[in-house]
């Protein structure tokens, strides 16, 4: 797609580090890393959403994201990583293509995520949630 910065990653048009390449997918070190070692993974088409890539392609994303994870962990001598994926700018979404962050983590790395955990109304208003959530669930490929 035109001007969006990791496909011109994928053409090779902007340079990057990276780290591992087949004909699906692409991963490349994240150029401002929140731990050193922190790479994305990208499918090498164009998608803003993760809910488009084709399952195959997200598959791979998925397992060689899980894969990098491990790598990098042991090769930078850490504990553990994280996989995230921002979808919509409000999730924290910059770069409208679709990418895997793989971020190794470390027991005293001095990052946290700031998780803010609610808590349900009533019963009631939690399975109204699930319902309404399973009423627009589907299968295929979606926006
Ligand atoms: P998002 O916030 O969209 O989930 O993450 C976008 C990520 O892309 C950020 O972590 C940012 O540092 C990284 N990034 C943005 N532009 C470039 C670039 O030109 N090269 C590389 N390697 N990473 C980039
Ligand atoms: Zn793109």
């Amino acid at each position: 797609m035109k001007n969006c910065i990791f496909c011109k990653i994928v053409a090779g048009e902007i340079p990057s580090v990276k780290i591992y390449e087949d004909e699906l997918v692409l991963a490349f070190l994240d150029i401002a890393p929140i731990n050193y070692g922190h790479i994305l993974v990208i499918p090498k088409e164009h998608h803003t959403s993760s809910a488009t890539i084709p399952e195959n392609i997200s598959g791979r994303m998925m397992t060689i994201g899980a894969r990098l994870g491990v790598a990098a962990k042991r090769s930078l001598d850490l504990e553990g990583f994280n996989l995230h994926l921002a979808d919509g700018a409000c999730a924290g979404q910059v770069v409208p293509h679709a990418h895997l962050h793989v971020i190794p983590r470390g027991v005293e790395d001095g990052f946290h995520w700031g998780w803010r955990q609610k808590k349900y109304e009533n019963d009631a208003q939690r399975d109204g949630i699930a319902e309404k959530i399973k009423a627009k669930f589907k299968l295929a490929p979606t926006e």
